[in-house]
């Protein structure tokens, strides 16, 4: 037998060939385009730290999300900066706060544009942490939980498709569903934060919501980068308190965690390509470092080989016309 007569380069030798095998497909209806919603109006305010993204105010974000919409990008996340914060973050359960005040006007402009609201309080609360903390300086799980549900609830009120809460407290799955269905939206799903790292990949996002933690960090909550069976673990119990799909934070640096969470439930699974993805893949294009489009496909294609369903990226809207 001459050598080799197995031969991998065969089928790399066209595009068409290339494409008959292709294992990954990434379009833009896997992408979720993450927005920032702040009061007051006619606003739209650059976030320096990553370039492209802004805050807006309800009449602008209604336009920007007609705009993803078109990009053929099916869905948004989005999270409110409100103009005023307290200790129990009572803007986050506001009927009339900022996000519920935004699901209404970006539903009503856009029928078809599925929303999904973050659930967590750490937008809302002067100290900044994603719970409520008690005399001695924790994050109070069970009184937190409790007012996870309640903004949940307010934002299904207000119209959002799918509810995600990213706060990492023990058992707000459960409880955001059992009271969900309680209240009369046994349809909206619960997509679940399951392994949220405490990553130092989320600089500009803390920019951007203004949600830097007052004192401390959100390590007594958050996951230790170090651990990966330990998301198997989360992200069964989630799925066990009714979780409708699995989210691994961040993405490229845990795509062995996206794979391990995949294999072990068989569930739906997003990965979310966080702010530091997003500026670091910026600033090298800004310097003329990478080539942007084909390092952001690269980087969205390895997101989907990992095991991800969806991903939740700061580039949804530019990258959507990549894809086609
Ligand atoms: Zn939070």
């Amino acid at each position: 037998m001459a050598f080799p007569a197995t031969r991998m380069r065969r089928l790399r030798r066209t595009e068409t060939l290339r494409g008959l095998v292709r294992e990954t497909h990434l379009g833009p209806e896997h992408l979720i385009q993450p927005m920032f919603v702040v009061a007051g109006e006619g606003v739209r305010e650059e976030v320096p730290s990553m370039p492209g993204i802004e805050r807006l105010s309800i009449s602008n974000l209604v336009e920007e999300a007609g705009e993803v919409a078109a990009a053929g990008v099916g869905a948004v996340l989005l999270f409110g900066v409100p103009a005023a914060k307290d200790e129990v973050g009572s803007g986050a359960y506001d009927d009339e706060g900022i996000v519920q005040m935004a699901v209404r006007a970006l539903k009503e402009a856009h029928r078809d544009l599925t929303v999904i609201t973050d659930v967590c309080l750490c937008e809302y609360t002067s100290h900044g942490h994603c719970g409520i903390v008690g005399d001695d300086g924790e994050v109070q799980n069970d009184i937190s939980v409790e007012l996870l549900a309640k903004i949940a609830i307010s934002h299904a009120e207000a119209g959002a498709d799918a509810v995600a809460p990213s706060d990492m407290m023990d058992g707000r799955i459960g409880s955001i569903r059992y009271q969900l269905d309680e209240e009369g939206h046994p349809e909206v799903p619960v997509i679940a934060y399951s392994a949220k790292y405490a990553s130092a990949f989320y600089g500009p996002f803390r920019d951007a919501a203004g949600s830097t933690p007052g004192f401390g960090d959100r390590r007594g909550y958050q996951m230790d980068p170090a651990n990966g069976a330990e998301a198997v673990r989360e992200a069964e119990l989630d799925l066990d308190e009714g979780a409708d799909v699995l989210m691994v934070k961040p993405a490229l640096p845990y795509l062995d965690v996206v794979r391990r969470v995949k294999d072990a439930t068989g569930a739906p699974v997003a990965a979310y390509h966080v702010s530091g993805e997003y500026s670091m893949l910026k600033a090298a294009a800004a310097n003329g470092w990478l080539d942007e489009r084909a390092a952001v496909v690269e980087a969205l294609t390895s997101i989907r080989r990992a095991g991800a369903d969806a991903i939740v990226t700061y580039y949804a809207k530019e990258a959507a016309p990549w894809l086609r």
